[in-house]
């Protein structure tokens, strides 16, 4: 199939990379076109792992292309996915910010030749599909398209597995043209036996919120179990296990940790809020559960300054992991950017190490962080060091080495990581989340 991917940044050009392997012929469409020249030179923009291998392979085979020609890609292609940003808006009121997707509906509308469906790939709020579809019809009359919902569930780090084994797709539809177009999409995976749910089209738009609320209320639910275990001696590790091996349970997100973050929890959980209050609706769980996370932030601050003997003034404080979780470059509302300009602004200094994230930190947290090429040397004289993400290599760290090159040995391991009796056996003082 022809198919033609608007937006290329961590969804789109994964799925499109995906697709492409599948078999089908991909165009990338992206505005940047600083991301698009680099793409075509062969570099990936983005940290996602395996997945600059499989570009590569992809291009050279002779599926997958990149351009910022909008016109061309889209006239030839039977299915169009839209991949832009959502963000929250920049109101701050929490509702989705749906510019992008309207920008590419008018963009794409004029070019559209022949039966072609418009497939919003975006995380996008009820009713979405049926403004797409107003939009594109509005532009061009003539054009003969349907608008479907098939929202995406991969995980950054893990992209390429999510996307070629996903659990399940999701297909919202309105019409069996559509449906046929999107199963053909799909096709490969059916060799997978891959169960394609297939719904409306305001029920698949509703499904991705409704997913992404239901893991961000098990991490709250597990954050605030840890906080009560700390207060009564209890392990929630521990814990944990006890509960997630009931099968009804499950023992996925039940890790405790600074507060969920990253491009889609924190926004997904306040717009469904509001698709909720617009239809006269309150989702008390969710608005528990983001309540919950800001002030599982706050709680962690108000750790590292009970480790230091209660003031962060003039201490030198390591931080190790910056991104929102391991194996990605995207630093977009990762707990950092809430933790570390708290302890700056109480007088800390901070030193931080990131194996993939510090170029995109630069820009986002305060000025007077100091980065440094190795998790070592960002520990060397500090008072304390943070673990913030648990990346790879900060899970073997050589203790002793760590408490050599450090002013005091004091270890907040903000994911459990770290054994407290093996961290306290090499003399320092040690506080996880929900255990000590
Ligand atoms: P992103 O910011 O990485 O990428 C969006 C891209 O769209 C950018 O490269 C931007 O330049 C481009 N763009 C914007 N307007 C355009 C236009 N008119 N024409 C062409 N290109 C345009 O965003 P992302 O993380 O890939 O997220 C995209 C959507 O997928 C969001 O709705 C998000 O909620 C959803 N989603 C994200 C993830 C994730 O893990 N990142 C997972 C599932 C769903």
């Amino acid at each position: 199939m022809d198919i033609t991917m608007i937006g290329t940044g961590y969804v789109g050009l994964v799925t499109g990379t995906c697709l492409a392997e599948f078999g089908h012929h991909v165009i990338c469409v992206d505005k940047n076109t600083e991301k698009i020249d680099r793409l075509r030179q062969g570099e990936v923009p983005i940290y996602e792992p395996g997945l600059e291998v499989m570009v590569a392979k992809n291009v050279k085979e002779g599926r997958l292309s990149f351009s910022c020609e909008l016109a061309a890609a889209v006239s030839a292609a039977e299915a169009i996915f839209i991949a832009v940003g959502t963000p929250s808006s920049r109101r701050g009121d929490g509702y989705a910010d749906l510019s992008y997707i309207y920008e590419a509906s008018r963009e794409i509308a004029p070019h559209l030749r022949g039966y072609t469906v418009i497939v919003d790939k975006s995380t996008v709020p009820v009713g979405t599909a049926r403004q797409v579809a107003r939009i594109i019809g509005e532009v061009n009359p003539e054009a003969d398209f349907d608008v479907a919902s098939n929202p995406e569930f991969l995980r950054e780090g893990a992209a390429i597995a999510d996307f070629m084994r996903p659990d399940r797709v999701v297909i919202g539809v309105a019409s069996e043209r559509a449906e046929n177009v999107l199963r053909a999409v799909y096709q490969p995976l059916y060799l997978r036996e891959t169960p394609i749910v297939k719904t409306g089209i305001e029920t698949a738009e509703l499904t991705k919120y409704a997913a992404n609320a239901f893991l961000a209320t098990k991490i709250s639910f597990i954050n605030e179990m840890a906080v009560l275990c700390e207060t009564i001696g209890a392990d929630v590790v521990a814990l944990a296990k006890g509960i997630g091996m009931d099968g009804r349970i499950g023992s996925k997100f039940l890790h405790p940790g600074p507060g969920y973050g990253g491009s889609c929890f924190p926004k997904d959980t306040l717009a469904l809020m509001r698709i909720a209050q617009e239809n006269g609706q309150s989702l008390r769980i969710v608005e528990a559960t983001v309540e919950a996370n800001a002030a599982q932030k706050a709680k962690m601050v108000k750790k590292v300054r009970d480790m230091l003997g209660g003031s962060e003034a003039g201490k030198t404080i390591a931080v190790l992991g910056l991104t929102f979780k391991p194996e990605t470059d995207d630093m977009r509302d990762a707990p950092s950017l809430t933790i570390i300009p708290a302890l700056l602004e109480k007088g800390a200094r901070i030193r931080a190490h990131d194996p993939q994230g510090i170029e995109e930190a630069r820009t986002m947290l305060p000025p007077d962080v100091v980065y440094s090429e190795h998790a070592y040397e960002a520990c060397t004289g500090a008072d304390a060091v943070i673990l913030m993400t648990e990346w790879n290599q900060y899970r073997a760290l050589d203790l002793e080495r760590l408490g050599t090159v450090m002013k005091h040995r004091v270890f907040i391991d903000l994911r459990n990581v770290y054994q407290p009796d093996i961290v306290k056996a090499h003399g320092f003082s040690y506080s996880g989340v929900g255990r000590t």
